[in-house]
């Protein structure tokens, strides 16, 4: 009899989960689709969304999402790493085998054009992202140059890589940024440096437009961000005559940029190029919050989360209603954003594989999203990174951060993982 109680007990939990999310679905399909009603994609079909992986890789991807999900393992591994590396003690193996695994497509073009192969079998394309982060200096600068111009190359001869990203940190020093956005007179050599920069993006930007390829510039901390604004205007007007080669990106999580997307679309429309509109949230949160307050001036973070998901989904809606002048990319992890996009989509008759609009969220993370739309024939894009392991470090110890801080997330890794399991065997 208790055995049965529990049996009902867990039945009646899991008709709830399945009841509410048919709600949503439903809420969603009314509310946006009215009479047009078609079914949304379900983001929790885990026999699409894992189909590539083994149930070896499965169970590694369980281990390390179970380990990030601790706060005290991820700071001692996070310190450890780094005392290691700085001591040069051989650890390259290990994390190659494990977390740059799971969200690095290979130490450089040759191993990342593997990774790029094997998603390209499930209708998803890549945006070479060239990992290397954090370093300064002219010939540092200088030398990224190159491996930009080798990915475009690369990436003009694949079916499915038609972007690449780039972060302007990897190209100018972050002090020159910060003077600039102050709005701080430049002098002599300070004009030439930043004259360098420009021609460094320039010549990134003309290549991609001459091979087609789409350049997705990053947005970062909202302190260097007005210079990143102003080259990334200069190389829309130039390069995104016909269409978005050039895009930039704006972060929803600061409450000034649902009208800088409006302010941009308009300057396009007038000076008469498409806009490029990557749209994310925003990854600095609480640095952003840490040095308003350290300086005494107000957060240009949205008070709440809930503020950040209204102007995010705002925006979307926005760029599909004027989609024609605009090529859009939608970078989340979040499903209701990607939800309530196709459903936007589909309220506006938007045909699901329109050319200018992409869904994309990074390698080893929500593959259930990604795989599920582009089962549906949706565009979808998974940000690659690639490079030396000791280089992309920054960019991983990001994931560790955020796997550990985004409770949620990393909870939804786990349980799609162990449920895709549970139905294997
Ligand atoms: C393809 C892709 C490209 C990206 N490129 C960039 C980039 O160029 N620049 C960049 O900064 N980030 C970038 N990101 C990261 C992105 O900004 C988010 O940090 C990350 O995707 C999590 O947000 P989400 O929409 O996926 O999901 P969610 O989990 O729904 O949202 C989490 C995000 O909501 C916001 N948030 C959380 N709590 C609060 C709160 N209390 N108040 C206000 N806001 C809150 C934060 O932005 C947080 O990261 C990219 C992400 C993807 C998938």
């Amino acid at each position: 009899m208790f055995k049965f109680s529990i049996i009902y007990f867990l039945f009646l939990i899991a008709a709830n989960i399945y009841a509410a999310q048919q709600s949503i679905r439903l809420y969603i399909c009314n509310n946006f689709l009215k009479d047009n009603c078609v079914m949304l994609p379900e983001f929790d079909n885990t026999e699409i969304a894992f189909k590539y992986r083994t149930n070896k890789e499965l169970k590694q991807a369980r281990f390390l999402f179970a380990s990030m999900g601790s706060p005290a393992l991820t700071t001692i591994g996070i310190a450890f790493t780094k005392l290691a590396m700085s001591l040069k003690l051989p650890i390259n193996g290990i994390i190659k085998n494990t977390i740059f695994k799971q969200f690095c497509g290979g130490e450089n073009l040759e191993e990342a054009a593997e990774t790029a192969a094997m998603l390209n079998d499930y209708h998803i394309g890549v945006i070479l992202d060239y990992g290397v982060e954090g370093k300064e200096g002219e010939e540092t600068f200088d030398a990224a140059v190159p491996e930009f111009m080798k990915a475009i190359d690369f990436a003009a001869t694949q079916k499915n890589i038609s972007f690449i990203s780039l972060k302007v940190t990897g190209f100018a020093r972050f002090a020159l940024l910060e003077k600039m956005n102050k709005n701080e007179e430049l002098n002599i050599e300070e004009q030439a440096e930043w004259q360098r920069v420009q021609n460094r993006i320039d010549l990134i930007c003309s290549k991609a437009a001459a091979r087609d390829i789409k350049v997705l510039i990053d947005a970062e901390e909202s302190w260097i961000q007005n210079p990143i604004d102003e080259l990334c205007d200069t190389m829309m007007e130039q390069y995104n005559k016909t269409h978005a080669i050039v895009y930039n990106t704006f972060q929803l999580y600061l409450h000034s940029r649902l009208p800088f997307l409006k302010i941009s679309l308009q300057k396009a429309q007038q000076k008469n190029y498409k806009l490029g509109a990557k749209l994310v949230r925003g990854a600095y949160m609480e640095k952003e919050r840490q040095r308003a307050a350290a300086l005494g001036y107000p957060s240009p973070v949205q008070a709440t989360k809930e503020h950040s998901d209204k102007d995010y989904n705002d925006s979307v809606d926005y760029c599909m209603e004027h989609i024609s002048y605009l090529g859009l990319f939608i970078g989340t992890h979040n499903e209701k954003s990607c939800l309530q996009a196709v459903a936007k989509m589909q309220s506006l008759n938007i045909e699901t594989k329109h050319n200018n609009i992409y869904f994309s969220q990074l390698f080893g993370m929500s593959d259930n999203i990604s795989f599920n739309l582009a089962a549906q024939g949706f565009r979808v894009a998974k940000y690659l990174p690639y490079g030396p392991v000791k280089d992309v470090m920054p960019y991983l110890m990001r994931r560790a951060q955020e796997n550990t801080s985004v409770a949620g997330q990393t909870g939804r890794e786990l349980g799609l993982i162990n449920k895709e399991l549970q139905r294997r065997k």
